[in-house]
């Protein structure tokens, strides 16, 4: 039975419990997991969906209740439903790309996979704007843009992932309409599939944003300032009239149409220029889908361009600490009254205290780094990383035809690194919380550029 579209808008994409274990017995492919119902008066599950790419594949009404080892993981909830079901055998090498849902009376969410990871693609390098603090206005951009071979080669890992981001150094919207709208026929509608944009060309876009929401349930447009001085120095190219109407015109006609999706979060990377607006994009954003999120610039180093009127070590609020943070609190109690949701969205966390001068955010031990595992990232000239932080590629996913990092000798030696609390030299000088920005003492490949920060550098 293929399922519909409506069917994934009423999914609920909170985790609420976990599909765990599979046994092959006598050619019979049994899998289980649990769900977890945290609010008193919740009707209990009443039906499991097994779905692979679309289709449902077993559905069960059996519920084991209350699993001994959910009790022990989760004592606050109060009730836990266990299932086990039966499956086809053939899909005993497939089980990266099932997905479970589980409906009650009152509502239907997905179950997590511990496997279900973030994969990043990058659609398009090529840019209409060349704002200051972008890494590939320091680096150069690549100009590449993926190919429909390519998105054929990336299908498997959208498939099993559960978030994907089309994110890159380039501007999503540039994407010739029918190369999009291909990259979106790649993607399951259970997909928690997002993008930035610099919202200049939305309003070329908007049917083909419309049409193809789901799997599109987010899309970010950055601004970085409200203000008609600072937006041309940040934004350099863009139009802040243009942005502002064009997020209007998508709203609008997503009301039109009576769709829910795609949300439209307002983005702004916070500087020391402009961390005082963060009150008036909390005002954009309640009247859009209250939701706002904001970035720290990562913290590269970099020598400041004399031609430039952005000065990047000095926009960074690790200098300026007390009252960045002092503004930043009265502006989430700001967020609250107005019932806008803020998040951040990177290396540091709004709850993150500053642990030096040096480095804002919370310090992890590099063993603890979960992008081993459950990160791809993927840029369109064919560098493999793990996550943006990465100061130097793993692997060229093009050349190798392959974006399986377990088929990968240089990818399964990061992974054992990192697993031994190793730093691997693509990790060196990483801004990630686990990396802080040390140096590998692994001897490092020549032919490699390290940006320190993060972000992949270019090959000499
Ligand atoms: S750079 Fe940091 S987050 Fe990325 S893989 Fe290395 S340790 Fe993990």
């Amino acid at each position: 039975m293929e399922i519909t579209k409506e069917f994934f808008e009423n999914v609920n994409l909170a985790y609420a419990g976990f599909f765990d274990h599979h046994e092959l017995d006598d050619d019979v492919l049994t899998i289980g997991g649990w769900s977890v119902l945290f609010t008193e008066g919740n009707s209990i599950p009443k039906k499991i969906y097994i779905l692979f790419n679309n289709e449902v594949i077993a559905t069960s009404e059996e519920f084991n209740v209350n699993r001994d080892d959910v009790k022990v993981a989760h004592p606050e909830a109060p009730l836990n439903c266990g299932f086990t079901i039966e499956i086809d055998n053939s899909f005993k090498d497939k089980l990266d790309y099932l997905e479970i849902f589980v409906e009650s009376d009152d509502f239907l969410y997905q179950l997590n996979k511990f496997n279900g990871f973030l994969s990043q693609v990058e659609i398009s390098g090529k840019c209409n704007l060349r704002c200051p603090q972008c890494p590939a206005v320091m680096n150069g951009f690549h100009n590449k843009i993926l190919s429909k071979n390519d998105l054929d080669l990336i299908e498997p890992l959208f498939q099993q992932a559960r978030n994907i981001c089309f994110d890159g150094f380039g501007e999503v919207l540039l994407t010739k309409e029918e190369d999009l709208e291909y990259a979106f026929s790649k993607i399951p509608y259970s997909k928690d599939l997002k993008f930035h944009t610099n919202g200049m060309l939305l309003n070329k876009r908007i049917d083909l944003i419309l049409d193809n929401s789901l799997p599109l349930r987010q899309i970010i447009v950055s601004i970085d300032s409200l203000s008609d001085d600072l937006y041309p120095v940040l934004r350099k190219g863009g139009k802040l009239s243009v942005v502002l109407d064009n997020v209007k015109l998508l709203k609008e006609a997503r009301q039109e149409r009576g769709q829910r999706f795609p949300i439209i979060i307002p983005n702004m990377i916070i500087l020391n220029s402009n961390y005082k607006e963060i009150r008036d994009f909390i005002d954009l954003a309640s009247t859009l889908d209250n939701k706002l999120e904001l970035i720290h610039l990562y913290d590269l180093e970099k020598m400041d361009d004399d031609n430039s009127d952005f000065m990047y070590e000095n926009e960074k609020v690790k200098h300026n600490l007390k009252d960045y943070k002092k503004t930043l609190n009265e502006s989430l109690e700001y967020a609250k009254e107005k019932g806008v949701e803020v998040y951040f969205s990177g290396s540091v966390t709004s709850e993150d205290e500053a642990e030096s001068e040096e480095y804002i955010g919370e310090k992890r031990e590099v063993k603890e780094c979960h992008y081993k595992s459950n990160g791809r990232c993927l840029q369109a000239d064919g560098k493999f990383m793990f996550c943006v932080w990465q100061t130097s590629p793993v692997f060229d996913w093009k050349k190798t035809n392959n974006v399986d990092p377990s088929k990968n000798p240089r990818a399964r030696k990061v992974m054992e690194m990192l697993e031994n609390n190793e730093i691997p030299f693509e990790c060196s000088t990483a801004g990630c919380p686990y990396v802080y920005g040390r140096e590998s003492s692994e001897v490092k490949d020549e032919q490699v550029i390290f940006v320190k920060g993060g972000w992949s550098a270019t090959k000499a």
